[in-house]
């Protein structure tokens, strides 16, 4: 069962809310137990169901009373093969989910009160790989609603780097819109738009391949999609959809009209972007784009977003600190054709 519909789970609404719930390492092994096992310990060697032996020190490490051999709660998570106490994980995810913009890695470091930088950044990095469903659900497919799509440039100069050194990468968005309903003050506003679950990924180019695959990837087909009239979406009427691109002409007023749901995406991604982390390298950007889809498509309900997380850490996979130096690990996307 999800995680988010089980009641059993507490569910911290404040900071000292939270203190209370997990005030020490035993408290959120606890925590994570329950939502790892709702039916009692399950052991992963023998995959015998029992109440394990404990051990008082070391709150993580269940014993199968069967086969007698250990398992400890975080494999299987984003926490696996961590030195990092499982206490200082929860507050870090405390802190992800409650902080309206994220976090840096240095601030990150001064409110944890740790010793070391890459401690920060590794469990930022990979709260922010938690942040992604495996198994996305494509967006769209809902009766009176339609999904505009558009793609941008982010980035530029780099701290440290010379003028003229640019690191632009180009962004896919596809968002839902949504509207309001009539006779409130809101329906008023942008025509009562608001936006529903958005997708961000990483596009090579410009092409009907790579913005053709993006949307065959992450927006249900039939859905009624909005575009302008670059000649890379003029192939999603063949893929299915009810696909109706405007001429914008390069006239602003005409995509403010028709699109104007995903560039007020694209502007608060900026916004947070250069706000909050003063710029991101491109070989991060996609991580930083799932972190920031996971606020967007729980900003109505911030305090899930916690469990959601621990919730998520347990299905996906995570990179180890020098996995995220060499290169070799590639973030999450929604789609797997798209890397
Ligand atoms: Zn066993």
């Amino acid at each position: 069962m999800d995680v988010l519909d089980r009641a059993e789970l507490g569910f911290p609404k404040s900071l000292p809310e939270f203190q209370e719930l997990f005030p020490d390492d035993a408290a959120c092994a606890g925590f994570l137990e329950k939502a790892r096992w709702p039916n009692g310990f399950t052991c992963p060697h023998c995959q015998k169901t029992g109440e394990p032996s404990r051990i008082k020190s070391r709150p993580t490490v269940l014993t199968c009373r069967q086969c007698r051999r250990q398992s400890t709660l975080m494999s299987g998570t984003v926490m696996e093969r961590s030195h990092t106490p499982l206490s200082t994980w929860f507050w870090a995810a405390y802190l992800v989910i409650s902080q309206t913009n994220g976090m840096s890695a240095a601030q990150f470091q001064r409110q944890l009160g740790l010793s070391r930088y890459e401690t920060a950044f590794g469990l930022l990095h990979k709260l922010r790989a938690a942040m992604v469903r495996p198994n996305q659900d494509r967006i769209g497919g809902l009766p009176g609603q339609h999904v505009e799509i558009d793609e941008t440039w982010i980035g530029g100069r780099t701290r440290g780097e010379g003028r003229g050194v640019h690191h632009k990468v180009l962004v896919a968005c596809a968002v839902e819109v949504r509207h309001r309903k009539n006779g409130t003050a809101q329906a008023l506003r942008k025509g009562g738009r608001y936006a529903g679950r958005v997708r961000l990924v990483v596009v090579s180019d410009r092409s009907a391949n790579q913005l053709g695959g993006f949307v065959g990837s992450v927006v249900t087909p039939g859905t009624r999609l909005v575009t302008d009239d670059w000649t890379g979406y003029a192939g999603l009427r063949a893929r299915g959809y009810d696909h109706n691109a405007i001429a914008t002409r390069g006239r602003p007023e005409v995509s403010e009209e028709f699109l104007p749901i995903v560039h007020l995406v694209f502007s608060n991604l900026k916004t947070w972007l250069s706000g909050t982390h003063h710029g991101v390298s491109p070989r991060h950007l996609q991580a930083y784009l799932n972190e920031f889809t996971f606020r967007f498509n729980r900003r109505f309900y911030p305090f899930n977003a916690f469990r959601s997380l621990l919730g998520i850490a347990a299905e996906v996979s995570s990179p180890t600190l020098n996995e995220l130096y060499s290169g070799d690990w590639q973030h999450p996307t929604y789609s797997r054709c798209m890397r």
